[in-house]
């Protein structure tokens, strides 16, 4: 069976521990690999390389860090095929959606902040007969930069990236339930000329090298993707040691739908929104709202549209949904529709494992499922599920829709779906999120701010708001 290995001072070595972690394939619920389950002592030796990169790394000129990071992007995509195979696989997504949307915005990601650095400038304040204030802006040093495993590749490089255009050293640690696509991204770093030390990625469990990377006193900032309660713990841990946190949390996202939407869009989009990668993405809108006129029009729809959709293995080209991540995750999901049917939830659709035939007997398939009748301060529609589930609820007005949907703890997204301009701006106004959409789900423009409020995270990623993150802002005064 392969043995995956950590990624420190540009070599790929064992895990000083020795022991490794059974990596599934979720489309057929078997061991298809070992990685290793890294320790402190891994830990320490990544941060010592990375110590001894950080002088070269820092002071090299933007634009040769651009270069390097530019040959990343292209070293992934000439490995286009492996990458999104392989991403497929750990994951269980369809092989068409790690083809047309992970690997390509890993790709996107290094291409972007390889470029951006080139055009990020620091700011000047004229005191006028007084003097001038400059602001330099300086790497932090080391970065631990930690994601999950909805969409990996994907997440992973949406850190780096611009820790390391701004001349970071990092340390990061991809999911030990998706290593792999970090795994063979050693490989592209190899070739690509980054000094060994300046990327290090290291495997396993997050409450073992996830604890101990986010401890390190040598570690300057965290950023981290993934839940919310992982979140509290590492804000915890990292506070009192005053290092730069950056949280994107969980998301219990509304989809506000009226009744003078473009219908066909509309319908089309919020498939995508409500089952797109299983349902596992922090953005997806898992409580669609839905004017109560149109309610039943669609009900009718919806539901029939879903019990269509192709559930199946990765590599089938007709899949719309394949796998969920680990058994683990399947058995959490189906339990919140058991939750849902003792709160009085009605099952429209789904609400169920699908079995395959061999050889994927035993991988993780759920059917999307759709529950109306719940209300919307139940658990099932309070809490993350992170799965093919969503709920249908009718309302009547805006203002109590806005109650609705700004009532969970979340505020990540939100989607709302009018032609009625006045409304559209006066909703956006009022919804609790980091990120509206409106008459869209997913479109994104790497030069905005993305992120959270309440419960789904502080700080924000993209553009300059992560250049920002990963450099130490520092005033200097001249007196004229
Ligand atoms: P987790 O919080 O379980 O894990 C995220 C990462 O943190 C993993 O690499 C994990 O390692 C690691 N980790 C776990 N415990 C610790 C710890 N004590 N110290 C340091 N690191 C730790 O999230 P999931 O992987 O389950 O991802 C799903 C969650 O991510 C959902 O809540 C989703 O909403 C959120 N998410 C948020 C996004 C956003 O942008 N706001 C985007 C995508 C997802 P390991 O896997 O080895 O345990």
């Amino acid at each position: 069976m392969e043995k995956l290995r950590n990624f420190i001072n540009g070599e790929y070595i064992a895990p000083k521990t020795g022991e490794y972690i059974d990596n599934f394939e979720p489309a057929t619920g078997k061991v298809y690999s070992l990685i290793p389950n890294s320790g402190k002592d891994d830990v320490n030796l990544a941060v010592k390389a990375a110590e001894g990169a950080f002088p070269i790394w820092s002071k090299m000129s933007n634009d040769d860090r651009c270069k390097i990071l530019t040959r990343l992007a292209e070293g992934i995509e000439k490995r286009i095929e492996l990458f999104t195979k392989a991403e497929s696989r750990d994951n269980g997504k369809p092989l068409s959606l790690a083809a047309n949307v992970d690997i390509p915005r890993a790709v996107s990601n290094f291409k972007f902040f390889a470029t951006a650095i080139l055009h990020y400038a620091s700011e000047s304040h004229n005191m006028e007969g007084v003097g001038v204030n400059y602001t330099l802006r300086k790497p932090l040093g080391i970065v631990g930069c930690i994601s999950p495993w909805n969409l990996p590749l994907y997440l992973f490089s949406w850190k780096i990236a611009p820790a390391l255009a701004a001349g970071n050293c990092v340390i990061a640690k991809p999911s030990e339930v998706t290593p792999y696509t970090a795994y063979l991204l050693g490989e592209v770093i190899k070739e690509s000329g980054m000094p060994p030390g300046v990327l290090n990625i290291l495997h396993g469990e997050g409450q073992t090298v996830g604890d101990a990377i986010v401890k390190h006193p040598k570690v300057k900032a965290i950023s981290f993707t993934g839940g919310t309660q992982t979140g509290k713990y590492i804000a915890q841990t990292a506070a009192p040691m005053f290092k730069k946190l950056s949280l994107e949390l969980g998301g219990k996202n509304p989809n506000i739908i009226f009744a003078d939407c473009d219908w066909k869009e509309m319908m089309s989009t919020t498939l995508r929104s409500s089952f797109a990668n299983q349902g596992q993405i922090c953005l997806c809108g898992s409580r669609i709202f839905i004017e109560r006129s149109i309610y039943d029009k669609f009900k009718k729809e919806f539901v029939e549209r879903v019990e269509k959709t192709v559930v199946s293995y990765p590599e089938d080209p007709k899949a719309k949904l394949g796998a969920v991540v680990s058994k683990a995750h399947m058995e959490k999901i189906l339990s919140y529709v058991e939750l849902a049917k003792e709160e009085g939830g009605v099952i429209l659709t789904g609400g169920r494992r699908e079995i395959l035939e061999e050889p994927y007997r035993d991988g993780y398939y759920v059917r999307p499922t759709v529950i109306e009748n719940l209300p919307f301060n139940c658990r099932t529609n309070q809490e993350e599920i992170f799965g093919p589930v969503v709920t249908l609820t009718p309302f009547d007005t805006e203002e109590e829709v806005l109650q609705m949907a700004n009532s969970t703890e979340y505020g990540l997204s939100a989607t709302l779906w009018t032609s009625n301009l006045k409304r559209a701006h006066r909703m956006a106004n009022e919804l609790e999120a980091g990120i509206i959409w409106i008459n869209a789900w997913l479109v994104r423009d790497l030069r905005t701010p993305f992120g959270g409020v309440k419960a789904s995270g502080v700080g924000r990623e993209g553009g300059w708001e992560a250049l920002r993150f990963f450099t130490e802002p520092k005033n200097v005064f001249i007196k004229y």
